[in-house]
Parts: structure tokens; C-alpha cells; sequence
């Protein structure tokens, strides 16, 4: 990848011609895909093409092939849907269809092919790989296209990119799309929560998912829903396949629940692959049950709307990878699919990972549904675990044995971030289902010292937290080390086995501190995890942290707005200020996802030089483009970027500068950044993760000199890569962190850095 503000002129790329096209079913960052392959493409030195209409443009030709150039994609970042259009072509998957879409990329000088797109779309792309030296031959044979024309083009080059909102292709953890579809049901559902709660109502809520039961899986788990039906867990056929939801739903109301959830893939089966309907389940609620039962259908909606900033990030980055990949392909290497694990870009062979995709289906027809389940990503399969158990959690086939039963304390510290409450509920309901006895101790550890703040957790009230911001439990900053001796009291009064603190640096440091006080105070050797959870993502041991996504998202609202009015002007530029202390994570992925021209970092801060570049460049802009082409622009300064060039004095600067012609604003969105309600990733993440931290404080028990001679029992739980990673705090506070800025010293994030850079602005060299 680029380091931050690369040029041009450091890559020796293949001119080559790249297409790109959109086509199945469209999904939201489908533009913001073609954005960043078009404007990668340009930026190495190659011509890009939008292929309008998916394989329609590409089998008609003419104005269905269109060279894109720089500006062309302007502001695409933030629409949904796809700009390029997209369409199914009956004719492309016949030859004859194809012999007239490859003589129509022979006309264009075309050679690699990008599609963003579905199964469908990404298996016609390598078929037509396969069968392209072929198609040239005819197409020369018959005199259609001349040999000359064909030079230097006896392979397609092609990579695929997974646009898809049913999260249903194999071999990657999201599809491009995917989140923003979830975004859009949960907070659906979470409106129809607040009637459903008023009136003691139930609601069956159908969602999309034909094949793929993840959108109601995360959504029934984000929104704390008492059942889902998915295809690839079918209720049993016959007269009781309604006899676990009863059951649930019953048991639920008995605890005092007023409302009642229950989400429907649209594809639900039965064991005998009948369906299962929204209308069937509402009848047994209402004849059954005997509830006010109402049905909500979903629809398009799920499709519509603003991508959101992962699905934003996702496209850019992959985007960029898949020129990336189409620039270094070689013949005998298979075309790939660009895919995520957990937080990296990875690139698997595009057949494999549809014949993968493929065998769900076919496993779901042979009524093998455990094969089909363990053909979906690990997420899926956790998922579906804790979802069963949180929603059963007194089976007593999950609970220990008496005598391994635990005392497990749940703090929070630090700033309130989204997901702390999911996090908590989760861990513990998690504990409830295992028997242990979870204890909340309430506003942190000034709370425990002062006033003996200790609670055991009451499943009712847990049950409310799952979909809400801030924290239930109180938060604040300071560290154990205000009373440390009271804290060990507190610690051996209730007896507790383990610790889960959850929050952001200031619960790393107190993890830390725990951690050297076991030496002196025997209740403190306990097995003790900290669950990164702060908008900074600036916790050592993980790439991300709770309450970070709910952030983005915050701020690509924010943003949108603020560049629309500036766009409005054609004459206005926009100086962010935001959050994230001396980390400049949020900075650089909300510069990323709302295509700011410069992003400004505690990291590296603001030189004279570096800003006279870049106000250099949005002059060069405002100059060059006339009209409408006059767009509003965003500059992203951290907070703590610079203690001269601050965010006033950057944007009375521009304003010099412009001279008249252009001018600047400051936006500063404050505590906004810390969102509302915590974004679905925010929430299914805390509950896998919060699980995960359970599991680890059972595993972790031990003799006490033990655990005081193992310093692996007081760990970080984070996303290091593709993994979820237990790492030791002392390790960690002495090799990866900066202690003195607060931050690790790992920069995962400056890929995003660079790429954002890259993309916001046409290169000067150019
Ligand atoms: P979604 O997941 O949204 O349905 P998809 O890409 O799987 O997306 P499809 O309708 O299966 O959607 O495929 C889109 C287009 O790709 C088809 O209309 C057709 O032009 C082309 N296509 C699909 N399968 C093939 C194939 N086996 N051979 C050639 N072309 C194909």
C-alpha cells in the first residue's frame, strides 16, 4: 500500500485499459466501488471505463462503454444504488452474447474487467476469461476485428468484487453492501421496538435474504429480537415446527418482557424445505399465543439509501486492491475475488469462492443444513451460537457444573462509546446461561471505592441494553490506582473470580495497574480481560475497538451534510475537526470515507509545508473547475493535529488564499461523534466479544499463585489482522505502546491513510 501523500511517479504500472462494471442486484457502495477503481486506475497512469448496465453495456457497446475521467466520479462515495447502473443480460450467458461483448472490448482497446456484482455476475466474468482467446480467434476469423487490434491482448485480465446486501458469498466476512442493508432494518426495527413496547404488542419482521439467512441473523442479534427463522436453520417440518418460538416468546413474556420480535428471512424454510411465512408465524402469535400481532414487510427499503462508512471504506479499499490485482495478474494465475477477513483486504480465486458460495445452496437442497451452516464465515456460525444461547439461557445443558460456577465483575471505564452496553448485556446473559453470577459494579472505580457500588445484573433490565447508547452502568475516567486498597477489599467482599473491564485507554491502563497490584493484594489475582470499547480505537492490542463504527458513522452524516451545503456554494471548503485524542484513526478513515482533500494527524502532524501543499491543490481545484463541476470540499483535522495550525487558523488561511474566490468554514461536531444508537457492527461485535471475554475469565481460573505468576491471565481481547487475539497488557504496555500519546504504537490504520490521500485529489503530476 501507499504511504501517505506517494506520487504518481512512484509507480511503474502497465498502462492498461481497466473496465468496471456493476451488475446483479445493486447494493449500497456500489458507486463509491467505481469511484475508487476509476480514480485508482487514473492514478497509475491507465484509462478507466464505465460499463453502463452491468452485462448490457458490455454486450451492446457504443455509449454503453464510457472512458471516465477524474471528476466523473465526483461525490460518488456517498451514493447509494449504483451510478453506473446495473441490469441481468439474458444475452451474455449465451456465447453469442459474449463473442459481442468481447468485439466490443476489442474496440475500446480494453483489457482488464472489474465487476462488482453477485455469484452470478463474477462466475459470467471468468467464463468469459476462459473462453476469451477463443472469442478473439472467431471474432479475427470472421473478420469482425483485425489482428493488430487484438495485440497484446490474448488474456482478459478480471477481478471481482462482492457487491451483494445477503452477505452470501463464501470465502470473504462482508460483502459490499451488507452493512448498510443491516443498518437500515435495524433501525427499523428498532422504531417498531418503541410501539411494540408501548402497546405490549408483537411484530413479525420480514427481511431480505432469499438464500442467506445473515441479514435476519444480525439483525435479530443486534436488536435483541426473541426468534429468527433463517434457511440455514429450519424449524422442524410438521404440526410443532412453531414449538421453540412459543416457547421462547412465552418465556420471555413470563419474565416481564412487554414486546415481542420475532425476524423472517424472506427465504425461511422448514426441514423440509416448505416455506415459512411471515403470515404463518403471526397466525400462531395471535391464535396461539393470543398476542396483538402485526406483520412488517421490509422490502426495497433495505436495499435504498446512503451506504454507510464501512460499506464505504470496504468499496475504496477494495476498489483499490482490484486495480491493484488486475495490474499484477498474470495468465496462469486464477482471476481473484477481493474479500475481507475481519479487518484485512485479502484476495481468493474467484471460482473457488463461488463454488463455495454455490454449495450452501446445494447443501440446503440435500437437507444437509449443518454442512451449509459451516459453509458460512465463522461470524455466522458464532452468531448463530450465542444467539440461541442468549435467548435460552436457562438450558441447563450450557450451565458448568456447581463447583466451577464464578463471581464475574463488569466495569466500564473511560468515555461512554457504542456498543459498551451490548457488550455488558451480553457478558452478562452470557454468564446467566453458564451459571455464573455476573455483578455489575456501577460508574467505575470511583464508584466501587466511594459507595460500594456493586449489583448483581437482573435479566429485565439487561434486556433493554442491547440497542442503546452511552452507559447503563456509568462511566468514567479515573483508574483503580484512586483507592487501589479499597478496590481489592471491594474484590474480596464479593468474592469475584474474574474481571471484564470494558472501555477505551484509561481501561488498558487500568488493566495495567491491576495487573502490578496482584504482587500486593491477593483478591487481585483473578484471571481479568479488557474489551477495547472508545470512538479513538486508540486501545494497544486490537485494530478496532467498540464504539469506533458507531463514530464513523456519526461523522458520514455529519459530513454529508456539511459537503452538500458546501457543494451548494460551489465555492466552500469545510475544516472537520474531530475527535480521537492523540490517535489519528478516526480522522484518517472519516477522511477516507467522505473523500476529504487533506486529513490532518496527531501521527504526523501539520508542517508549513504541508499545508501550503494542500491549500495549493484546492486552489488548483477551484481554479480549474468552472460551474458545476465547482464542488464543496472537507478537510479533516484531529484534534490534536498541531498546538499552532489550529482548525481556526487553518480555514482563516484558505479563506486568504482564496482570495475571494473561494472560502472556508470551521465545523467542529463535538460529542456527536460519540452516535446515538451504537451501529449494528458495534453491537454484533460487543456480543462476540464480549462472549469471547467470558470464555476467556473461565479458562483462564487457576491457583491464585498461578495466575500470579502467569501473566497471560490479564489480556487485551482484540482484532489484530484476520484474528481476535488474547494479548498479555504487560507485553503489550511495554512493546506497542506510546505511553506518553496515549496510543500503540502500531499504525494499521495508514493504509487507509494513504489510499484516502490518494483518491481525494488528482494528482499534480498528472
Ligand atoms: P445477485 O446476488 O444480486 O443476484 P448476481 O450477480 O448473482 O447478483 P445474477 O442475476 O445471477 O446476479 O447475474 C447477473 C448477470 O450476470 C446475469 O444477468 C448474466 O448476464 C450474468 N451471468 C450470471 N450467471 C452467468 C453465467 N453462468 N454465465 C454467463 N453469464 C452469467
Amino acid at each position: 500500500y501507499l504511504s501517505s501523500r506517494a506520487s504518481v511517479t512512484s509507480f511503474s504500472a502497465k498502462k492498461k485499459k481497466i473496465g468496471i462494471m456493476t451488475s446483479g442486484g445493486d447494493s449500497p457502495g456500489m458507486s463509491a466501488a467505481v469511484r475508487a477503481v476509476v480514480r485508482t486506475a487514473i492514478y497509475r497512469g491507465c484509462e478507466a471505463y464505465a460499463i453502463y448496465d452491468g452485462y448490457n453495456g458490455l454486450v451492446q457497446g457504443k455509449s454503453g462503454i464510457k472512458k471516465m475521467e477524474w471528476q466523473d466520479v465526483r461525490g460518488w462515495l456517498s451514493e447509494g444504488g449504483t451510478l453506473i447502473g446495473t441490469a441481468r443480460n439474458a444475452e451474455f450467458r449465451e456465447r453469442s452474447g459474449r463473442l459481442k461483448a468481447a468485439k466490443n472490448l476489442i474496440d475500446n482497446g480494453i483489457d482488464a474487467l472489474i465487476i462488482c456484482g453477485g455469484d452470478g455476475s463474477l462466475t459470467g466474468a471468468d467464463l468469459f476469461r476462459s473462453e476469451w482467446p477463443g472469442l478473439l480467434e472467431e471474432l479475427i476469423a470472421t473478420g469482425q476485428v483485425t489482428e493488430e487490434a487484438c495485440k497484446d491482448k490474448e488474456t482478459l485480465t478480471i477481478a471481482g468484487l462482492v457487491g451483494s446486501i445477503d452477505n452470501d458469498m463464501a470465502e470473504t466476512d462482508v460483502t459490499i453492501g451488507a452493512y448498510s442493508s443491516l443498518a437500515r432494518i435495524c433501525q427499523m426495527v428498532d422504531y417498531i421496538d418503541t410501539t411494540a413496547q408501548s402497546h405490549a404488542r408483537a411484530f413479525v419482521i420480514e427481511v431480505m435474504g432469499r438464500h442467506c439467512g445473515w441479514l435476519a441473523l444480525m439483525s435479530g442479534l443486534a436488536t435483541n429480537a426473541d426468534f429468527i427463522f433463517i434457511p440455514e436453520r429450519p424449524v422442524p417440518h410438521g404440526e410443532d415446527w412453531s414449538k421453540e418460538m412459543r416457547e421462547t416468546v412465552l418465556r420471555h413474556r413470563r419474565k416481564g418482557k412487554r414486546k415481542t420480535v420475532i425476524i423472517v428471512a424472506e427465504g425461511a424454510i422448514d426441514d423440509d424445505l416448505q416455506p415459512v411465512t411471515a403470515t404463518m408465524v403471526q397466525k400462531v402469535l395471535s391464535d396461539d399465543l393470543k398476542l396483538d400481532c402485526r406483520i412488517t414487510t421490509l422490502g426495497h427499503v433495505q436495499r435504498g439509501g446512503p451506504p454507510c462508512a464501512y460499506d464505504r471504506m470496504l468499496a475504496t479499499l477494495q476498489g483499490y486492491d482490484a486495480v491493484d490485482a488486475v495490474l499484477s495478474a498474470s495468465p496462469d494465475v486464477p482471476s481473484p475475488v477481493i474479500s475481507i477477513r475481519e479487518n484485512k483486504i485479502c484476495r481468493t480465486p474467484l471460482m473457488e469462492a463461488v463454488a463455495l458460495t454455490k454449495s450452501v445452496a446445494t447443501a440446503i437442497k440435500k437437507k444437509d443444513f449443518d454442512t451449509a451452516v459451516s459453509l458460512r464465515n465463522s461470524d455466522f456460525q458464532d452468531s448463530y451460537k450465542f444467539f440461541k444461547l442468549i435467548n435460552n439461557c436457562e438450558d441447563p445443558a450450557n450451565k458448568v457444573p456447581e463447583d466451577k460456577r464464578l463471581n464475574i465483575a463488569i466495569i466500564n471505564v473511560g468515555a461512554p462509546a457504542g456498543g459498551m452496553n451490548a457488550a455488558v448485556r451480553a457478558a452478562a446473559i452470557y454468564c446467566f446461561a453458564r451459571g455464573h453470577k455476573p455483578y455489575g459494579i456501577y460508574n467505575g472505580f470511583t464508584g466501587l471505592v466511594r459507595h460500594d457500588s456493586v449489583k448483581e445484573f437482573d435479566w429485565l433490565d439487561l434486556d433493554r441494553w442491547a440497542t442503546k447508547g452511552g452507559s447503563e452502568i456509568g462511566t468514567n475516567r479515573n483508574t483503580p490506582d484512586v483507592d487501589m486498597g479499597m478496590v481489592a477489599f471491594y474484590f474480596q467482599k464479593y468474592h469475584f473470580d474474574g474481571l471484564m473491564i470494558v472501555g477505551g485507554f484509561e481501561a488498558f491502563t487500568s488493566l495495567h495497574q491491576l495487573f502490578k497490584a496482584r504482587e500486593f493484594y491477593p483478591s487481585l489475582r483473578i484471571p481479568m480481560v479488557c474489551l477495547p470499547a472508545t470512538i479513538s480505537n486508540n486501545v494497544p492490542g486490537s485494530e478496532y475497538s467498540l464504539g469506533s463504527d458507531t463514530c464513523l458513522n456519526a461523522l458520514v452524516e455529519y459530513c454529508d451534510v456539511i459537503k452538500q451545503s458546501a457543494s451548494a456554494s460551489r465555492r466552500r471548503v469545510f475544516v472537520v475537526e474531530v475527535q480521537g485524542g492523540n490517535s489519528g484513526y478516526i480522522a484518517s478513515y472519516s477522511g477516507l470515507v467522505t473523500g476529504a482533500v487533506a486529513v490532518y494527524t496527531p501521527e504526523e502532524g501539520i508542517t508549513l509545508e504541508t499545508l501550503a501543499e494542500d491549500i495549493g491543490r484546492i486552489k488548483n481545484s477551484f481554479y480549474t473547475d468552472q460551474g458545476e463541476n465547482r464542488a464543496g470540499k472537507l478537510i479533516i483535522r484531529n484534534e490534536r493535529s498541531s498546538s499552532l495550525f489550529s482548525t481556526e487558523f487553518i480555514a482563516a488561511a484558505i479563506k486568504e488564499e482564496g482570495n475571494g474566490k473561494f472560502e472556508a468554514r470551521t465545523a467542529i461536531p463535538g460529542h456527536v461523534q460519540q452516535g446515538g444508537m451504537p451501529s449494528p457492527i458495534d453491537r454484533v461485535r460487543a456480543i462476540g466479544l464480549a462472549v469471547q471475554c467470558v470464555k476467556f475469565l473461565e479458562d483462564m481460573q487457576a491457583d491464585p499463585q498461578e495466575i500470579l505468576a502467569n501473566s497471560e491471565t490479564a489480556a487485551v481481547l482484540g482484532i489484530k489482522g484476520i484474528r481476535r487475539v488474547f494479548s498479555p497488557v504487560d507485553k503489550l504496555y511495554e512493546f506497542d505502546t506510546e505511553l506518553k500519546w496515549r496510543r500503540p504504537l502500531s499504525r494499521h490504520w495508514y493504509t487507509m491513510k494513504g489510499v484516502g490521500d490518494m483518491l481525494a485529489s488528482f494528482p499534480s503530476d498528472l
